[in-house]
């Protein structure tokens, strides 16, 4: 079975562990009790705590990077006042292609929670350019 992927679910009847092919699909027998089982391949509790993760993960971890690229060049070059501003279009730009490259990254592996966090994302950091330019 080199190669394929395995899923493991719960059977229904007994609770035990069954190894299932990630693509498989129909009636199953348990190896542990016997009975039959359906399994149609629909994600399990896992996977979609896993997915609602990676959704957070491409949500938040642009504006992290935003503020750690940002607080690293004001503590390593200390700019005077107007000096901020440049920076911070860097680190903008910096998070704007992170972001974008997230979101191509997750309709290329058509990775849906990947590429709705970036969009999201996107969203946002274009709002905060917009809340930015408004308090300039
Ligand atoms: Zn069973």
């Amino acid at each position: 079975m080199a190669g394929s992927n395995m899923v493991v679910i719960q059977c229904p009847h007994c609770g035990e562990d069954v190894e299932l092919e990630d693509d498989a699909s129909g009636l199953f027998d348990c190896p542990h009790c016997g009975n039959n089982f359906d399994w149609n391949g629909d994600f399990q509790s896992s996977d979609l705590k896993a997915k609602f993760l990676l959704f957070l993960f491409s949500i938040f971890s642009p504006s992290i990077l935003f503020i750690t690229s940002l607080w690293l060049m004001v503590s390593v070059f200390s700019p005077r006042s107007f000096e901020i501003i440049l920076y911070l279009v860097i680190s903008l730009g910096i998070c704007a292609l992170y972001t974008i490259s997230l979101a191509i990254y997750g309709g290329l592996k058509k990775n849906k929670p990947l590429l709705q966090g970036a969009l999201l994302s996107i969203v946002a950091t274009y709002l905060t350019i917009f809340m930015m330019g408004e308090l300039l």
